[in-house]
Formats: C-alpha cells, sequence, structure tokens
C-alpha cells in the first residue's frame, strides 16, 4: 500500500522538495491533497503532473482559475482554509505534511491531528505559539509528529534506539545566517536583499530573514522543548557555521551523538515521510576532504536579541510565544517592505512582548485571539 500524503503548501520551498521526493519513490508514496495560498500557477502544474484527488487553493479569489485550468482532469477543487481544514480529515489520507508559511498552519494542523492523522511538522510556528495543546492532543490521539526542520530530524534520527535512556543536553546547530559576527553599527545598514543571501540554505523569504536574525533558531528551542519534553535549560544553541552537523545529542553517559550530512532539505523531508525506513537515493555524498575543519562558536544574543527573547517567551509561558510570534511575522513583513531597518525588528518585537496581555493557560481561542491582538499592537508600534 502506498502512503497517501496530503501537502499543505505545495508550492513553497519545502512543498516543490517534497514532490520531488515523492516522485523519486513512487511505488512508496502517491499525492492525495495539494494546497497553496497564491501561487496557482505552479499549483496547476503540481496538479497536472501528480494527479491529486483534491487541490484546495486557499486564496478563494482564484478558485475560478484554477477550477477552469483543471477543468479536464479528474480531480476535486475547493477554495478558502475551510476547505483545508476539512481536507486533512478525509480518510483517503494517511499523512500530513505541513508546508505553510507562520501562524496559517496551526489550525490545519490541530484538524489533522484531531482526525488521528500523522503529521509530517515543517510549519515549526504551529508548535511554537500553540506547542501544549498541539502536543497532548497528539498524545491523546496517538498521532505520530515526524520532524522536518533539520535540526529536529537529526536529534530525532540521533534517538532512535534510545528510548530508554534519558537525555542530559541537545546542541542545537545554526549557521548564524548571513550577518554572522557583524556588528550592531553593520547591521544598522543591511538591506533586505543582503538578508534574503543566505550562506547554506535555500528557503522562503520569511524562513530566510528568520534565519537572518536567529528568530529561526529561537524558534527552533521552543519546537525541540515540545517535540523532545525538554525544559529549555536542556537547550544549548551553538553556531557552526558550515552547517554539516544538523544537530546533536548528549545522553546521561555524557556520550554525544551527531547526525551530518550536506544542507539539503530534502534528507529530512525523505525520512519524515519515510520512517521508519531510509530510503535509497542518490543525493551528493558528504566528502570529508571538502570540509577539513568544522567550526563552532556560541551564538551573540547581545546583538541577535531574538534568540534571547525566544527563551524569555518559552519560560514565561502562556501566549508569550504565540505574542513572539505573531510580532515576528508583522516585522518581517514591514521589514521585506522595507519599512523598518533590521535591528528594529527585535525592539518591536520586545515592545508587543510587554503590550500583550498575558494569559497564563490560553485554550486555542485565546490563542486566535492573542494572535490577531498582537498583529495589531505591532503594526501601531511599526507606524510609531
Ligand atoms: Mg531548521
Amino acid at each position: 500500500m502506498k502512503k497517501r500524503i496530503a501537502i499543505l503548501g505545495s508550492t513553497g520551498s519545502i512543498g516543490t522538495q517534497t514532490l520531488e521526493v515523492i516522485e523519486q519513490n513512487s511505488d512508496k508514496f502517491e499525492v492525495e491533497v495539494l494546497t497553496a495560498n497564491n501561487n496557482v500557477d505552479l499549483l496547476i502544474r503540481q496538479a497536472k503532473k501528480y494527479q491529486p484527488n483534491v487541490v484546495v487553493i486557499a486564496n478563494s479569489d482564484k478558485y475560478k482559475y484554477v477550477s477552469e485550468a483543471l477543468e479536464k482532469e479528474p480531480i476535486k477543487i475547493y477554495a478558502g482554509s475551510d476547505a483545508i481544514n476539512q481536507v486533512v480529515q478525509m480518510d483517503t489520507v494517511d499523512l500530513v505534511l505541513t508546508a505553510m508559511v507562520g501562524y496559517s498552519g496551526l489550525i490545519p494542523t490541530y484538524n489533522a491531528i484531531n482526525a488521528g492523522k500523522n503529521i509530517a511538522l515543517a510549519n515549526k510556528e504551529t508548535l511554537v505559539v500553540a506547542g501544549e495543546i498541539i502536543t497532548k492532543i497528539a498524545h491523546e490521539k496517538k498521532v505520530e509528529i515526524l520532524p522536518v526542520d533539520s535540526e529536529h530530524s537529526a536529534i530525532f534520527q540521533c534517538l532512535v534506539g534510545e528510548f530508554m535512556n534519558p537525555v542530559e543536553k541537545l546542541y542545537l546547530t545554526c549557521s548564524g545566517g548571513p550577518f554572522r559576527g557583524m556588528s550592531e553599527n553593520e547591521l544598522k545598514n543591511v538591506t533586505v536583499e543582503n538578508a534574503l543571501a543566505h550562506p547554506n540554505w535555500e528557503m522562503g523569504n520569511k524562513i530566510t530573514i528568520d534565519s537572518a536574525t536567529l528568530m529561526n533558531k529561537g524558534f527552533e528551542m521552543i519546537e525541540a522543548h515540545w517535540l523532545f519534553g525538554l525544559s529549555s535549560s536542556k537547550i544549548e544553541v551553538i553556531v557552526h557555521p558550515e552547517s554539516i552537523i544538523h544537530s546533536l545529542v548528549q545522553f546521561e553517559d555524557g556520550s554525544i551523538k551527531a547526525q551530518m550530512g550536506l544542507p539539503d532539505m530534502k534528507l529530512p523531508i525523505q525520512y519524515a515521510i519515510g520512517f521508519p525506513y531510509r530510503l535509497k537515493n542518490d543525493f551528493p555524498r558528504f566528502n570529508f576532504l571538502d570540509y577539513p575543519t568544522l567550526n563552532f562558536e556560541p551564538p551573540n544574543t547581545k546583538i541577535f536579541r531574538n534568540l534571547a527573547l525566544s527563551f524569555e517567551a518559552l519560560d514565561y509561558g502562556g501566549n508569550k510565544p504565540c505574542v513572539l510570534n505573531a510580532a515576528n511575522e508583522v516585522v518581517v513583513d514591514a521589514f521585506l517592505g522595507k519599512k523598518i531597518g533590521f535591528l528594529q525588528m527585535s525592539e518591536i518585537i520586545e515592545k508587543a512582548l510587554q503590550k500583550v496581555e498575558f494569559i497564563e493557560k490560553p485554550g486555542l481561542d485565546d490563542l486566535i485571539q492573542t494572535n490577531a491582538e498582537a498583529k495589531r499592537v505591532t503594526e501601531l508600534l511599526i507606524e510609531g
């Protein structure tokens, strides 16, 4: 039986690479659902090629265009975010790969878990915003959350066969992004174009900016906390500019396991959708002689404030990480739109964290409200 996969966010960087992995393993996987936000032309091409049963375009204004283009295909076409929430629950879906951008991944992921679907999680914001709720319901429904994020995939791979052995510490590796080593003064003048030029990874715009500000690493620390059930004091971020070691686990005997490989998202994608099997492939192999030295250094949290803010938000708890995420989405958009500078992003997030009302034990509805309120507050702070 082939594993039938719903890909939420099929036109993004993770979505397109997932389709490549599926194509190379067409005896094991088939595409059941494709969803996209706005990129209709690519969605239509993907639908014609991969012949899913269902396609959803989130932007309802584009429904007519998509349905006309796919008129002759035996594919059901729906529009709107409610449709995404429904199709993830279909009986014919075995695994939901969540690769939407930001907060938009939360409710579909929640619905998929509630319907008992295993998740290949590429949308880390879901766990940043609602880690407690998501991990609790996944436990109740006996649903597996398989990490697609390369660092968490690395940790997950290191933990296979170690379920009886407590973890002493996780080391999350971090490339440091394009601005590693820069002073505050230098960072004042960096441009959007500079920030979008990541040294090692090819990714979408939002996560590339998050990597440059280290917010991505802050989110990944929160993601690791929920996925692996460890307090923030047991999670350490270490800058490793070559991005060859994808993360490490230290056990109680002091032994450390690392997972290594070339920086290529297709590997963690393949591991997540193929788990527990390692599937043979012809991806380029790592050559030690190309990397005679691997380097490590501490992150500079005085200059890259987002990482410190993430630790603070997680330790404070409640709806703080939700505020952190919402404020970040707004400032990243404003930076991409050249309304604010690079360093202003952290300054504004810090103010938003103080301004939005604290809720100690938020339910899903509280988080939906917090997200909206934090976005409103952040927009006001940007306007000054
Ligand atoms: Mg990552």
